[in-house]
């Protein structure tokens, strides 16, 4: 593979030897780093303080006290320290729904930690308070990009969902929200009135129908499960299989690292047994791949841009190692974030040898611990 200014240019067996720095791949996997399309980053610092956590209690100390503890300051800390355990992870895009853009300076905040880690980024803002937020959400062309994360129209109103969604394509915005799908939902009144398209990203969805499943699907909705919080949280099975069913290929996110791990090794595996347990089938391990990567991709709205390994793309690329005969089933089936030897976003070794090269995961955690312990006072 021949990597050129941040672009995959060519693959193949017989390619110019005319790079500047060679990085030998043999027994090792080269895929797509991984797209975690539904991660609430600025909880990095908060790992594992929600082991047994209701969704109320979530509520009340997650999204309530430790939220509005979250200076500007520490926001930009908790993304980097996020984005630096992701990247380690073999993550290489994230869908960050960025609870903490409560003020523009928060914005800025983690705008900036993410311009500090490398990680490829949609920052999907909770509280855009006016069109200027809007424009500058538009501008991002970089490695960072904007998106909408919204309340949505089954837990909030239909109204504002309406109106935010709008707003979101005014300005070309992916737009992601939390939903269950299910009776009462309103995706049948969305589909009715033509508001349903692939630049939605649907989370969670456990109580999605396979009718409404296909119609999701027909329309090219996206949906983004996160099995490890779900079945931890008791929120229900995950809808990946009815999604399957109805001819959708669901992403995969890591939601929450309060009470779930911060790599995506997990919640393919966990996407893997649910499958097999359901369909009564040997669904292929190696098969998972594609929602974690291109589906992933896709679903966030940086299917041109990542997801897969093809002239043409940014060169996001990982290095898995520690396989006795290197496949695609073997990562899924067998591997976890210690097997990642080598990550490259956009072109730029960032891992290496299994060790980050510019970031100081160490010293984020133990800044991070600081936060944490103030942030939950
Ligand atoms: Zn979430």
């Amino acid at each position: 593979m021949l990597i050129e200014d941040g672009v995959i240019t060519a693959i193949g067996k017989d390619l110019p030897h005319v790079a500047d720095t060679r990085i030998d791949a043999s027994g090792k996997v080269v895929m797509p780093g991984l797209v975690d399309a539904h991660r609430h980053v600025w909880q990095a610092p908060l790992r594992g303080v929600g082991a047994d956590m209701t969704l109320p209690d979530y509520f009340r100390l997650i999204l309530g006290r430790a939220l509005s503890a979250y200076s500007p300051d520490d926001a930009r800390l908790a993304v980097l320290l996020g984005a630096a355990e992701a990247l380690d992870a073999g993550i290489t895009s994230v869908f960050d729904w960025s609870n903490t853009t409560v003020t523009p300076e928060h914005t800025d905040a983690v705008v900036d930690g993410y311009a500090a880690g490398g990680l490829r980024t949609v920052v999907g803002h909770a509280a855009p308070s006016g069109e200027a937020d809007l424009q500058r959400l538009a501008a991002m062309d970089g490695l960072v990009t904007g998106g909408l994360a919204i309340m949505g129209p089954q837990y909030g109103s239909w109204e504002d969902g309406v109106r935010e969604i709008a707003a979101a394509r005014e300005f070309g915005l992916p737009v992601s929200m939390h939903a269950s799908g299910g009776p009462g939902s309103p995706f049948p009144r969305m589909h009715e009135e033509g508001l349903l398209g692939p630049d939605l990203n649907l989370v969670h969805m456990n109580a999605m129908t396979p009718v409404e499943a296909r119609m999701l699907a027909d329309a090219g909705v996206a949906v983004t499960v996160t099995p490890v919080v779900e079945a931890t949280m008791g929120h229900g099975v995950s809808a990946f299989g009815t999604f399957l069913d109805a001819g959708g290929h669901a992403a995969l996110g890591t939601d929450v690292v309060v009470n779930a791990p911060a790599d995506l090794f997990e919640p393919m595996r966990d996407t893997l047994r649910f499958e097999r347990m359901r369909s009564g089938t040997m669904y292929p391990a190696a098969q998972v791949l594609s929602n974690a990567t291109l589906h992933g991709a896709r679903s966030i709205g940086l299917g041109g841009k990542t997801g897969s390994l093809e002239a043409g793309k940014r060169a996001d690329v990982i290095l898995v190692d520690g396989l006795s005969h290197p496949s695609g089933g073997g990562v899924v089936a067998s591997l976890t974030p210690a097997d990642v030897h080598t990550v490259i976003v956009d072109g730029r070794v960032v891992k290496r040898d299994g060790r980050l090269l510019h970031l100081d995961l160490a010293a984020l955690r133990t800044a991070g611990l600081e936060l944490a312990r103030r942030a939950l006072a």
